[in-house]
């Protein structure tokens, strides 16, 4: 949609798609900036690090991937396999690590309480019953119950991240 067209639309008081806008409380709003800064210095550290394994792959000579990170390995590359992987981890790194996100300097942050969370979860197990008793009920009509719920594969917490600066100090 062209702006010209948005601004006709909004000037008739249409809503436009996309342009609605959602009520965040200050606190919420920080604490994803400062999941953005977090996410941006852990990825800084991940690429560092698999720039690192990636430097100390062996190669046999005449080998494109000395001088090129495109380039593949020859078959008979002690770490063709390792390489690989510290590429894929540097691209995965890339795509998903924000180009630029600042620490909240000089802004307090409050994180939401643990009162907040409990809440939450509250609700979220009511809502988790009220799904249970309907899908009971389903069952009891023989009817196939959606499959949208199912449980989500779980894994492995990762290790710990080597300790951020603190956003605020
Ligand atoms: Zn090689």
């Amino acid at each position: 949609m062209t702006a010209g067209v948005r601004d006709a639309k909004q000037l008739m008081g249409f809503e436009v798609p996309g342009d609605q806008k959602v009520a965040l409380p200050v606190r919420h709003w920080n604490a994803l900036k400062l999941a953005l800064w977090k996410n941006r210095q852990g990825g800084e550290i991940i690429e560092r690090q698999a720039i690192e394994i990636l430097e100390s792959c062996g190669h046999v000579e005449g080998c494109p991937g000395i001088d090129s990170a495109v380039e593949p390995c020859l078959r008979e590359c002690p770490d063709r396999e390792t390489r690989m992987s510290a590429l894929v981890i540097i691209q995965a790194t890339r795509m998903v690590t924000p180009i630029d996100a600042a620490k909240i300097a000089n802004e307090p942050y409050y994180a939401p309480s643990r009162e907040y969370f409990a809440e939450i979860v509250a609700e979220l197990a009511i809502a988790q019953a009220e799904n249970d008793a309907m899908r009971e009920l389903l069952r009891q009509a023989n009817i196939p119950a959606p499959t949208t719920t199912e449980q989500l594969a779980t894994f492995p917490a990762p290790p710990p991240l080597p300790q951020l600066e603190s956003p605020t100090g």
